[in-house]
């Protein structure tokens, strides 16, 4: 039986090249402007804010809550096969921006869902050049100060 290889993220696009470069060294960084300061995500060249077109890479901190998700049941490539069902995540990150990104597999057998249940981002590879920003439920200990954090499931 052939396994087909799952489809990674490519671009010519030099932001999304290197938004994924530094996923790969483990950074999850967002553009933000240097004339406003205003953060964004996705990768776009100029501010929807100012509309300035210098920004900079800045490390942002990882933490952010759900505001939205999906359930995967269906495989829509073979690759995915096994791993349905699967939670794709809309993060509202403390920096402002939302990232999309897939639930862990160390929480998805047990996760309950829920609007602002804190999370952090961590780091699957997926190839030598790639890695991609996975989502996991933040516990005591990994939250901000001043988080309130879900209690550890029953039973
Ligand atoms: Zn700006």
């Amino acid at each position: 039986m052939t396994v087909l290889a799952r489809p990674v993220p490519t671009s010519d696009n030099a932001m999304w090249v290197a938004f994924y470069a530094h996923c790969a060294r483990g950074e999850l960084r967002f553009q933000r402007c240097e004339q406003c300061a205003g953060w964004r995500h996705p990768p776009r060249p100029m501010c929807p804010r100012c509309h300035s077109a210098r920004w900079e890479w800045v490390a942002a901190t990882g933490r952010g809550r759900v505001h939205s998700w999906t359930i995967v049941h269906q495989a829509f490539h073979p690759a995915f096969a096994a791993d349905v069902p699967y939670a794709i995540l809309l993060g509202e990150m403390e920096e402002g921006v939302r990232l999309i990104a897939r639930l862990s597999k160390t929480d998805m057998p047990n996760a309950r869902l829920a609007l602002d249940l804190p999370l952090k981002v961590e780091f699957e590879p997926v190839s030598n050049e790639i890695a991609l920003p996975t989502f996991s439920i933040a516990r005591a200990g990994d939250a901000a100060p001043g988080d309130t954090v879900p209690s550890e499931p029953e039973g």
